[in-house]
């Protein structure tokens, strides 16, 4: 049974008794909620029920919604339609980067209604990463930005900021590499990219996002940790959600970090993207 069906099956017993408790809260642990937020959680939601005489497991299983919703923080990808939008994607390797770069300048073409988009293949590190992103581009009919594999990736930001400027385009998505930094060289590698932005389009509207697979629990929240110190990020992509359907991660990452969460990858396809709305995201989660 995976983690959403043990949810509901354990909301659907007859009472709230202690051992409920207790495996509310290991399945929250399960879930990708960090053990101390778990417990944490299964201590207030007690102490709501006793305080608002929530006796029934429906009840108790919107008291826990509401607990959960200021963790399920969310936020809007600002896109200024009349200036150039720099969106860059962060991330290590195999996450599901440059796969989002192309679902993420899809969507935006459609919100902006235009097709003035640009990808860059700033991941000139990982071997196919431009041939990759390339091949999305043909597909989905967005000009690409690429030099060979191991260009450096500055470059790449300079000559795609450029035909940006010259495009008169509305969106540039940047792919970026996605080896593992230590914290000195992230904030070095970023410094040099926010230096490009800042002399080549000092006007536009520059976010920054980490990618994050949903089916990599902890290890997506140190990577969290290492990004977030290193670089001042606007919010998180959570690919694989399809593969996971726990996504507590999101909850763990309000809490820790301070991290909204913008968007899940929902699939392989263009249109597997969603913006991220926390009451479905808690409904879905909960079995409400
Ligand atoms: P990168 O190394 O971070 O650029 O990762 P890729 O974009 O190459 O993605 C790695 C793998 O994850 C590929 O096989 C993608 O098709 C797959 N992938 C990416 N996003 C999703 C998603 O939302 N759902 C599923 N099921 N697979 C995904």
């Amino acid at each position: 049974m995976g983690f959403a069906d043990k949810l509901k099956a354990l909301f659907r017993r007859s009472t709230l008794d202690d051992e409920a408790y207790e495996d509310l809260a290991d399945l929250l642990v399960e879930g990708d909620i960090g053990a101390a937020f778990a417990y944490e959680l299964v201590e207030s939601l007690k102490k709501k029920c006793r305080q608002e005489k929530i006796s029934d497991m429906d009840g108790a299983r919107r008291a826990l919604k509401s607990l959960l919703l200021p963790y399920a923080r969310s936020k809007q990808l600002e896109l200024n339609e009349g200036k150039l939008n720099i969106v860059m994607l962060l991330g290590v390797n195999g996450v599901g980067k440059t796969t989002s770069c192309a679902k993420l300048a899809y969507w935006a073409s459609k919100q902006l209604h235009s097709n003035k988009v640009i990808l860059a293949a700033g991941d000139t590190f990982r071997a196919a990463a431009v041939d990759q992103l390339k091949i999305h581009g043909q597909r989905l009919g967005i000009r690409v930005v690429a030099q060979g594999q191991g260009a450096d990736a500055a470059a790449v930001l300079w000559d795609s900021i450029e035909a940006a400027n010259a495009d008169g385009a509305h969106l540039l998505v940047v792919d970026t590499a996605g080896r593992m930094h230590t914290r000195q060289d992230l904030i070095k590698e970023l410094e040099k990219m926010n230096r490009i932005v800042a002399q080549k389009a000092p006007e536009a509207c520059y976010s920054k996002i980490l990618v994050l697979d949903g089916t990599t629990g902890q290890n997506g929240m140190r990577q969290a940790e290492i990004f977030n110190t290193a670089v001042s990020l606007d919010g998180v992509i959570l690919s694989k959600y399809d593969s996971t359907a726990k996504g507590g991660m999101i909850l763990s990452l309000a809490k820790e970090y301070n991290l909204a969460t913008m968007f899940l990858g929902t699939g392989e396809g263009y249109d597997d993207f969603e913006v991220f709305s926390p009451s479905k995201f808690l409904d879905e989660l909960l079995g409400i």
